[in-house]
């Protein structure tokens, strides 16, 4: 993966992603941000929640239509998922408050593949506010990357490994 992802990019994307950038907060391209600040602890991740997978993915229906969701089980980013090639999840804050969460993902079993490198950008209330990734869909905000680390983000949830569920919280 090339440091100087950004600016490598043809002059449209470029701009469309420094806009991303600015709208999350951050003046620096997240594969550019150094690996010590990057943060393996998904205690602090966001509440995030299926609806906000759901909502994110529809939004863009050159990929998932609302029906492909109803049986999101069967896509392509599920099964990136659930065949484990979603590497571990890594996490950083910008100055705006919000999340910024990457992970590598596999392209396949094989392992002399290279992954792929989607970041996803959450409000800590859940709703993604952005997402890219450095193959070629990605540039449009959505490939089975980018769907298969909000899949991984939205189970950690679920199964109770952040502190945003309901079974962290002191009884009243
Ligand atoms: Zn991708």
């Amino acid at each position: 993966m090339s440091y100087q992802y950004q600016e490598n990019l043809a002059l449209d994307a470029q701009q469309r992603y420094s806009v991303k950038l600015k709208l999350i907060g951050l003046d620096i391209c997240p594969y550019k941000v150094p690996a010590d600040t990057w943060i393996n602890d998904p205690k602090q991740w966001p509440a995030f929640e299926y609806q906000d997978v759901f909502h994110y993915l529809i939004k863009h229906p050159r990929i998932y239509s609302a029906e492909a969701m109803e049986n999101y089980r069967s896509l392509e980013a599920h099964t990136f998922f659930v065949s484990g090639w979603v590497q571990t999840v890594f996490h950083m804050k910008t100055d705006s408050g919000h999340y910024v969460l990457k992970a590598d993902v596999k392209p396949s079993w094989r392992v002399t593949e290279k992954p792929h490198h989607p970041w996803v950008a959450l409000k800590k209330s859940g709703p993604v506010i952005a997402a890219h990734c450095n193959c070629m869909a990605g540039l449009g905000e959505t490939c089975s990357h980018i769907g298969a680390l909000l899949f991984k983000i939205e189970a950690a949830v679920r199964l109770g490994y952040t502190s945003s569920t309901c079974t962290d919280r002191p009884c009243e």
